[in-house]
């Protein structure tokens, strides 16, 4: 199986979604950004995950492929990450080609739902601290993402799945991805 990533914009449900569907299997879930918040605190740069994306490129790169060092070591894994990450600086990608040779994914999976409803998502959950995206610039960065997509799928020959995570509609969802993880 290898790695099969998962991905989505902030606020999504990837991580709600995608920890329903790997219950059961033999593959590991892992939540990239768990991994590289262990990372930026080892090397004493920020202690929250939402700070990371406001760190300077270089650092981000560089946890970037310390954490994909990481991942890659562990077998089997459900991967739950960004295709791109929204920096002060524009849209970073968060899957670029070494990072893709260390990964070498045989699935993408891109969680999306409607603009309105991830905005409704991320203003309710405040467990977080995402950014206050109009509905205008959430449309714009699932556009990204899918575009993001397809290019890491030509680099690695991985299939691009896309799960609508509508409200109130896990369950539909979690089926929808069931094929890729199974
Ligand atoms: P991030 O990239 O920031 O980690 P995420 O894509 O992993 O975000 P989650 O944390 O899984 O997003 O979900 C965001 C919020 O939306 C949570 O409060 C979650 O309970 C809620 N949520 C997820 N899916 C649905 C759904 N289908 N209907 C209603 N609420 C949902
Ligand atoms: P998450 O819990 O999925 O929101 O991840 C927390 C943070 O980790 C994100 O906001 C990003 O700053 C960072 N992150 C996760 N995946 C990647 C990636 N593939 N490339 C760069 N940064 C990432
Ligand atoms: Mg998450």
């Amino acid at each position: 199986m290898g790695v099969i990533v998962v991905t989505g914009i902030p606020g999504v449900g990837k991580t709600t979604v995608m920890k329903r569907a790997a219950e059961g299997l033999d593959m590991e879930f892992v939540t990239f950004g768990t991994v590289m918040i262990d990372t930026a605190k080892e090397m004493g740069l920020v202690k929250d995950r939402d700070e990371m994306r406001k760190l300077t490129l270089e650092q981000q790169k560089e946890l970037q492929i310390r954490s994909a060092e990481k991942v890659a070591s562990m077998g089997n894994v459900i991967l739950d990450t960004h295709c791109t990450v929204k920096t002060p600086k524009g849209y970073m990608p968060g899957l670029p080609e070494w990072i893709l040779k260390k990964l070498k994914p045989t699935a993408i999976v891109v969680v999306e739902a409607d603009p309105d409803e991830i905005y409704n998502r991320r203003a309710k959950d405040a467990t977080r601290n995402r950014d206050p995206d109009s509905i205008e610039q959430i449309a714009e960065h699932q556009q990204i993402n899918r575009a993001a997509a397809m290019a890491y799928a030509t680099l690695t020959g991985a299939t691009v799945k896309i799960v609508y995570n509508h409200d109130d509609a896990i369950d539909e969802a979690v089926k929808q991805a069931e094929p890729v993880v199974k």
